[in-house]
């Protein structure tokens, strides 16, 4: 029942960059917590002066037993992101959840998934359950096309490619949009990147490929508007805005 409050305890917390952290619960009295891959949770916390303050994260970990995984940002001056960024292990926290529509499609397609930053989030927990059995993806390209400025900030880049070579059909490519000039990966933005993809397909993928877009609204609308001018149907393009 996903209006109900349920409190949960940090495991752990690693920094990921400066300002980005990863963080592990486990939900409190109880190994039930079933989510699809994509979904999110809203963190609800007294934070100011006493005000409840509620905030959306996405899972970044595919279902487990009563735990999940989330990723994120310190904004700056942000209430939620960098109370959750300081949380000590030990800690509670009070959500509901799960939530959302932004799930895989079934049949599964030949997909892209096309994201910035913590925009991965949901993309590490739909591609770790999609690559955890063959049935789940067996005979379907995938990729993983991952924008961030920095190479810093390229998060979870070792369990990428470490997919990436254990399967064949899975691509993970990380874009810099400004790496220094020892960065030897590729550079640019994600659009330019899905769009080589799709226009290397027969009718520019339209009707055959599906596409999953998260991150900034900038980056998510600029990715949508490019696919619908390959003529692709606004149904096949998932997106999460997160802000
Ligand atoms: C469905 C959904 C899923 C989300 N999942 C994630 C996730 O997995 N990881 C994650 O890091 N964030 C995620 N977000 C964003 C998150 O919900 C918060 O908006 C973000 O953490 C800022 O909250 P805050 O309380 O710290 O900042 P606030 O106190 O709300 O805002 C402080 C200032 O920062 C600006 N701001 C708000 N959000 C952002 C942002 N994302 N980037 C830059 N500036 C911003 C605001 O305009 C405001 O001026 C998600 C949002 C949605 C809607």
């Amino acid at each position: 029942v996903t209006h109900l409050i349920q409190t949960a305890t940090l495991c752990r917390s690693v920094s990921l960059s400066e300002q980005t952290c990863h963080l592990e619960f486990r939900v409190d009295g109880t190994d039930e917590f079933p989510y699809k891959p994509g979904q999110f949770v809203s963190v609800r916390e007294p934070l100011i002066e006493g005000k409840q303050v509620t905030r959306a994260y996405s899972i970044a970990s595919a279902p487990r037993a009563g735990r999940f995984e989330l990723c994120l940002n310190r904004v700056l001056e942000g209430k939620m992101s960098n109370f959750l960024c300081s949380l000590p292990e030990g800690s509670q926290i009070h959500f509901r959840g799960p939530h959302g529509l932004f799930t895989l499609r079934e049949p599964l397609r030949d997909s892209m998934f096309l994201c910035t930053g913590t925009g991965v989030a949901p993309f590490r927990s739909m591609l770790q359950w999609l690559l955890a059995d063959p049935s789940r993806h067996e005979g379907h390209e995938l990729w993983l096309i991952y924008g961030t400025r920095w190479e810093t900030d390229i998060y979870y880049a070792d369990e990428f490619r470490a997919l990436d070579q254990l399967h064949p059909n899975f691509h993970y490519l990380a874009t810099l949009s400004r790496g220094s000039h020892t960065w030897t990966g590729l550079r640019g933005y994600v659009q330019e990147y899905a769009k080589g993809i799709a226009t290397s397909r027969p009718n520019n993928g339209a009707g055959t490929v599906h596409a999953y877009i998260c991150g900034l609204h900038h980056m998510v609308n600029h990715t949508r508007e490019m696919l619908l001018s390959l003529d692709w149907d606004q149904h096949d393009i998932m997106y999460e805005r997160y802000d």
